[in-house]
């Protein structure tokens, strides 16, 4: 039975970050652990309320109440036991999820502080480690059939491991050099330390799941030759066409990049120093790419415009700029907008702005502009307003607001624009839709027989968390299409979306 007063007597409270002096000199995660205390008299703070809007909250329906009375009694097995019956990789969500279910969490309902969920869920994962590591599970006999999982994100990994975990034989086929999808080289390290996706996959490789890097399908394997050696297909190739903009003045002028051409480029110098080969951020074609003594200016206002700006501090800029289409948002909950417990528009600060740099909220870029010599030395931005008219968004320069930024490397983190245009796609004849996703029906099948979809690739642009149930659901329907036995857990429908008030 829970402590129906903990929250009475506890204040919401985290961990304090690394200082800011100290973190930017390295690539080490942000937060320290809470520590046993703090984080068992947070857990307390949760009432177990009747109905746990939480669990809505939350696209993997982690048992919430659950697992914060076992941390406020102690009882850390049993903790760790009830997180993974819901959650394959709650190392990952507990460091990177938003935590749409503190959004959800009856202690945030008029204003006030929700129970610290995410940090609750961090520490078991944690724990689980420190108690004995994560030891594999023992397998069922061998069901004689397999599965090739395209894409090693953390949809694809967590469909492997459902399915390995019900006797199929999996293999999981990613074309980059290491495994984790955007985890690996899209996420900076001082979000995500490597060391957690290896220890996953030391994991997932015990239980049987076979891996195979370096390996592009559709181009290296084709899709025939997949469908031959495998009963079934699930494609969880993400999300990774960067949106661009390619009607400004100077777009390509050198200096100005893709985000993820940045970030990706970033954390790979970032794994070869921890690997012991310390070598300086290069594009594929060897170009440098760094933002040593640079003038920054990020576009975009998401996850990744925010890593840019974490990573862009680290690598010593001379000043950064983070500019934003849109005014800046309320700094709390507007209920007329978004009531309880949806997802509410807000102001949301992310460590890296605490570190440096300036925000730039309600602007549009109107050109890029020339040093003269092809090279990127400003970006001309005028003030804007946004509206949408019939569906389409109108922006409008304010006429008179015009002026000019200091850039030496500007990146663009505005969005994606659904899954890649690659040859998998039309050799396994499945489509984009509008979106730049590929459609599932509510057996998670694409159009092609016996090819399931996931995560990104199918949402569009997402979160962990959703990879996450996606990829436990997408691997449910894959072994009810085998003739498994019984069934896997499905958290979430082809169709689900978050909660919303309209
Ligand atoms: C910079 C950045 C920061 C983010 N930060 C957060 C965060 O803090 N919290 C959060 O919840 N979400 C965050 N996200 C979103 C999150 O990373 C994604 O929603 C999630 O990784 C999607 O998982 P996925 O498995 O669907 O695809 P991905 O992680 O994109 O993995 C897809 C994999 O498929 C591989 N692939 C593609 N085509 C082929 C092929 N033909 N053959 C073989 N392999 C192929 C790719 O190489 C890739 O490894 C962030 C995204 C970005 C870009
Ligand atoms: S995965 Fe995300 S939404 Fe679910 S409990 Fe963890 S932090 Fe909350």
């Amino acid at each position: 039975m829970p402590d129906p007063n903990g929250f009475l007597r506890y204040n919401r409270r985290l961990p304090a970050r690394r200082p800011v002096p100290v973190r930017i000199t390295d690539w080490r995660e942000v937060y320290p652990p809470a520590g046993e205390e703090l984080i068992r008299e947070q857990a307390t703070r949760c009432m177990d309320c009747g109905i746990p809007f939480c669990h809505d909250g939350c696209p993997l329906g982690n048992r919430i109440p659950d697992w914060n009375d076992w941390v406020r009694t102690g009882n850390w097995d049993a903790a760790v036991e009830s997180l993974h019956a819901t959650n394959n990789f709650p190392e990952f969500t507990g460091r990177l999820c938003p935590a749409p279910c503190e959004a959800a969490c009856v202690l945030g309902i008029g204003g006030g502080d929700p129970v610290t969920i995410k940090q609750v869920e961090v520490e078991i994962a944690d724990a689980a480690v420190a108690r004995g590591g994560l030891r594999p599970r023992p397998v069922p006999a061998p069901t004689g059939r397999s599965v090739a999982v395209v894409g090693s994100g953390p949809a694809g990994l967590a469909a492997a491991q459902q399915l390995a975990r019900a006797g199929h034989a999996v293999t999981v086929y990613e074309r980059d050099d290491s495994l984790g999808g955007l985890l690996r080289y899209g996420i900076p390290d001082f979000k995500l330390e490597k060391q957690h996706i290896d220890r996953r996959l030391a994991q997932l490789a015990a239980e049987g799941v076979r891996f195979r890097t370096g390996v592009d399908v559709g181009v290296d394997v084709t899709a025939e030759q997949l469908r031959a050696e495998h009963d079934a297909v699930l494609l969880a190739c993400g999300a990774l066409q960067g949106r661009d903009t390619p009607e400004t003045p100077g777009r390509q002028l050198r200096g100005v990049h893709q985000a993820m051409t940045h970030l990706v480029a970033a954390n790979r110098a970032v794994a070869g120093a921890v690997a012991g080969r310390p070598a300086p951020a290069v594009l594929a074609d060897g170009t440098p790419i760094d933002a040593a003594g640079k003038h920054v200016v990020i576009i975009g206002g998401g996850d990744t415009a925010a890593d840019c700006l974490g990573v862009a501090h680290r690598q010593g800029a001379a000043g950064v700029h983070q500019l934003d289409l849109y005014p800046e948002p309320p700094h709390a909950r507007d209920a007329a907008r978004d009531p309880w417990p949806t997802w509410p528009w807000v102001l949301r600060s992310y460590p890296a702005h605490e570190e440096g740099g300036e925000r730039v909220f309600a602007v549009a870029v109107q050109e890029f502009v020339d040093d003269g010599a092809g090279q990127v030395k400003g970006v001309r931005i005028a003030e804007v307003t946004v509206e949408k008219r019939d569906g389409r968004r109108i922006v409008t320069a304010l006429p008179g607001s015009e002026r000019e930024l200091p850039a030496d490397l500007v990146l663009l983190a505005i969005g994606f624009e659904g899954t890649e245009e690659q040859p998998l796609l039309t050799q396994f004849g499945v489509a984009r839709n509008a979106r730049g996703a590929v459609d599932a029906r509510a057996d998670w099948q694409t159009a092609a027989d016996g090819v399931f979809v996931a995560g990104d690739m199918h949402r569009g642009a997402s979160l962990i968390v959703w990879a996450i149930a996606e990829g436990r659901a997408a691997a449910a329907a894959i072994h009810a299409y085998l003739g498994g036995v019984g069934t896997l857990a499905a958290p979430v429908t082809s169709s689900a979306q978050p909660l919303a008030a309209r």
